[in-house]
């Protein structure tokens, strides 16, 4: 424990979530909805107030804020981050947040919409939360503890850090950015501003969990040209783009290579889209695979599967186009084994076991690694995200934040 330490990352997150943050895939401004900044100037308000000088917000809705060292050591500059929007799938506006004490396994019904009903056998997570404060929202909105809990544990790190200043540690850099939920998180992101070497986002989920994989992602893109002609003179003269792309969709695997039938480590082939006419159709995929080489084979494996269907129809023809995505950053993270390794020492000095994950997605964390800043991802306590039955532990906050604490000890420690 922190010794007699009154943690704040609670009550600061039960004022965020109050914030309407959602941003919005259909904008086309930075930030995509300028809503997320009303939470951003509360942090940097709030960030003077604890007494990091320096804090500000940019044009773009980035939160900058820098905690001097305090250690004569050249210690490696660490950069923690969060997002600050909320997911578009669910409603952000009014959020009203519930503290549900002392939780001891019993049914928890949400208050302004009864048939929302957080249960002990459909979240199993529950049963390690006994005796805890488990927070929730009210039943018609998301809760929002992804990420304002990754937010408000590092505003507590903040407060520790700055009104503990005998802990010895290196200069830490905090980045809040908007837009995580609509993928562009880090367009904007000033690296060479930032100034940090290593980073951590908070954004991970059950306590103890760290990650340091992400899919390797690419889009295909398949058009299929067919041949019109008009349909009461077609014999023998049309070929329709729509059928044979309807029987390239029905060729694919239903067992395998398919995301309703892999987890864990496996990748996949997905449609996502499709449009046409019958004269030209248009497949969109989207290609999923832990190893980066393993794309190439699932990429090579779909063109086969079209080149097949459409020889069947010599006047047909096809056009493949693959484009990347994102890449797994665990090919970054491999190469500064020490950022990953700290962070499972501190996980383990905050007195829980290490749990390795592979997010089954891309992150922010993702991004900012191939940009430079090696960047795995630090569990939150957040549960059942995007959902009206979103919910997260007081303790498990605290433990977060009593991890972050004890890894910039780690890093000044080691250097
Ligand atoms: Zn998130």
């Amino acid at each position: 424990m922190l010794n007699n330490y009154r943690f704040t990352a609670p009550e600061r997150f039960l004022r965020y979530v109050q914030v309407d943050t959602q941003s919005d895939p259909h904008s086309l401004t930075q930030p995509s909805t300028e809503k997320q900044k009303d939470l951003s100037v509360m942090l940097v308000r709030e960030l003077k107030e604890i007494g990091v000088a320096d804090a500000h917000l940019d044009e773009y809705g980035y939160v900058y804020a820098t905690i001097p060292s305090t250690s004569a050591k050249k210690v490696p500059v660490i950069c923690f981050c969060a997002h600050v929007d909320t997911a578009p799938d669910c409603s952000g506006t009014n959020v009203k947040p519930v503290v549900h004490k002392n939780y001891s396994g019993q049914d928890i019904v949400l208050p302004d919409d009864k048939s929302q009903v957080l249960r002990l056998e459909e979240n199993p997570y529950l049963e390690t939360q006994m005796g805890n404060d488990i927070i929730t929202a009210s039943g018609l909105t998301l809760l929002g503890s992804d990420d304002k809990a990754g937010v408000a544990e590092i505003m507590d790190l903040a407060n520790y850090l700055v009104s503990n200043p005998g802990v010895p540690h290196g200069e830490i850099k905090i980045l809040f950015t908007p837009d995580e939920e609509v993928g562009r998180g880090t367009v904007k992101a000033d690296l060479g501003k930032l100034g940090a070497q290593f980073g951590y986002t908070l954004d991970g989920g059950e306590r103890g969990n760290l990650e340091d994989e992400t899919f390797s992602a690419d889009g295909v893109k398949v058009v299929i040209n067919g041949v019109s002609a008009h349909p009461g003179y077609a014999k023998d003269k049309m070929v329709n783009a729509l059928k044979i792309a309807g029987q390239i969709l029905g060729a694919l695997p239903k067992d395998r290579l398919a995301p309703e039938a892999t987890e864990g480590r496996r990748g996949f082939i997905h449609p996502v889209h499709i449009e046409g006419t019958a004269e030209r159709a248009t497949i969109e995929f989207i290609i999923r695979d832990f190893e980066t080489p393993g794309l190439k084979k699932k990429e090579d494996f779909l063109r086969t599967l079209v080149e097949e269907t459409v020889r069947v129809f010599p006047k047909a023809s096809f056009e493949y186009q693959v484009s990347e995505q994102y890449r797994n950053m665990k090919e970054v993270l491999d190469q500064h084994p020490q950022v990953v390794a700290y962070a499972r020492e501190a996980i383990t000095r905050a007195g829980m076991e290490v749990r390795m994950e592979s997010i089954r997605g891309g992150t922010d964390g993702s991004r900012l690694s191939f940009m430079g800043l090696p960047c795995p991802n630090i569990f939150t306590g957040m549960q059942a995200i995007h959902s009206k039955l979103e919910h997260i532990s007081v303790q498990d906050m605290e433990k977060a934040v009593e991890t972050l604490v004890h890894l910039v000890q780690v890093w000044e420690e080691k250097a």
